[in-house]
This record gives structure tokens, C-alpha cells and sequence, in this order.
């Protein structure tokens, strides 16, 4: 499963299980997560020739990421109930467990993804307003200009638009 927002265009996130060795993934096979690269510690999958396949009960934990480069912090698996926190991102995961991230570790990472992503809302926000101000802004001209066509003084064009005779003959008188 990933994430995606209509505003935050190349940040697909996803929650992946982490390898001793650091390496990231989010498929798996019977036998274990597929990780990409040779390292010869693993076995490697039948089918995909790069990748090996780590065993479900080496997953140390999880971690959110996307496509930008952007990581979360890593939800450590712990070996017993005991010893799990999640205030402290301590996760137990019975070892025999396919070890994709638990859901209750997936959505705590997809909100984690989503405070990633909002800084890209909030300025898909301060975009449209953007455009639509320099679009307002051509509209002014045109009808400023329609206005003066029609016999209009500078006076009244500045009344209207809320600045002075002066500021409307600088603005416009070139144009
Ligand atoms: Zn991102």
C-alpha cells in the first residue's frame, strides 16, 4: 500500500520493513521480504535475479518513506509484548509473522508521511492564489483599458480602483 495526495506531486509514500543490513522493502515472498542487491548473506529469490530474501524474523522494524528521499524514524521491532512501547515506536511482531508493518505501525507511519507532505499543501495553496491574483491583474488591465477607450479620466480610473490619479497614470498610461 502507498500514499499519495493530489497536491503533492512526487511524494508517493509507503511504510517499508528495514533489514539488518539497512536495506528497505515492501514486497515479500512466502519465505521472506524481498530485498533488492547481492550481498550473499541472504538466499536469493528464484525468480527475481537481484533480489534476496530475507527472512520474515530478521526484520528489525519499519519505516516510513517516499519518493523524495524523505524517511521517517524507525518503528523498532521488539521480541516480546513486554517490551513493546509505541509511545517509543517499540513494535512487537511475533518472529513466524510476515513482516510487512503491522496496520497499527502502518497508519502511525502514514500520518507520519502526511505531516511530511503538508508544507507541499500548504503551498499548493499560496500557488492557486498565485494565479489567480496575476489573472485578476490582467483582467484589471483590460478593463482599465476598455475604461480609458471609453473616455474615462486617470481620476476616475484611480477612484474606482482605489488609488490615486497619479498611481492609475503610472500604472496604466504606458500600457
Ligand atoms: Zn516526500
Amino acid at each position: 500500500m502507498s500514499w499519495s495526495t493530489d497536491y503533492s506531486e512526487g511524494h508517493e509514500g509507503w511504510a517499508a520493513s528495514v533489514t539488518p543490513d539497512g536495506r528497505r522493502t515492501g514486497s515479500s515472498t512466502g519465505q521472506g521480504m524481498l530485498v533488492e542487491g547481492i550481498t550473499g548473506r541472504y538466499e536469493r529469490d528464484t525468480t527475481l535475479p537481484d533480489y534476496e530474501v530475507v527472512p520474515h524474523r530478521e526484520i528489525i522494524g519499519w519505516q516510513g518513506q517516499c519518493e523524495c528521499g524523505w524517511q521517517g524514524e524507525l518503528w523498532e521491532r521488539v521480541p516480546s509484548a513486554e517490551e513493546a512501547d509505541a509511545g517509543r515506536r517499540k513494535v512487537h511482531l511475533p518472529l513466524e509473522k510476515s513482516a510487512h508493518a503491522p496496520e497499527a505501525v502502518e497508519d502511525a507511519i502514514g500520518d507520519e508521511w502526511l505531516e511530511h507532505v503538508a508544507p507541499f499543501g500548504a503551498v499548493a495553496g499560496v500557488e492557486a492564489a498565485a494565479r489567480d491574483y496575476a489573472q485578476a491583474g490582467r483582467r484589471l488591465d483590460k478593463t482599465v483599458a476598455a475604461a480609458k477607450a471609453a473616455g474615462a479620466t486617470w481620476a476616475d480610473i484611480g477612484r474606482a480602483a482605489g488609488i490615486t490619479r497619479q498611481a492609475a497614470h503610472e500604472r496604466w498610461a504606458d500600457k
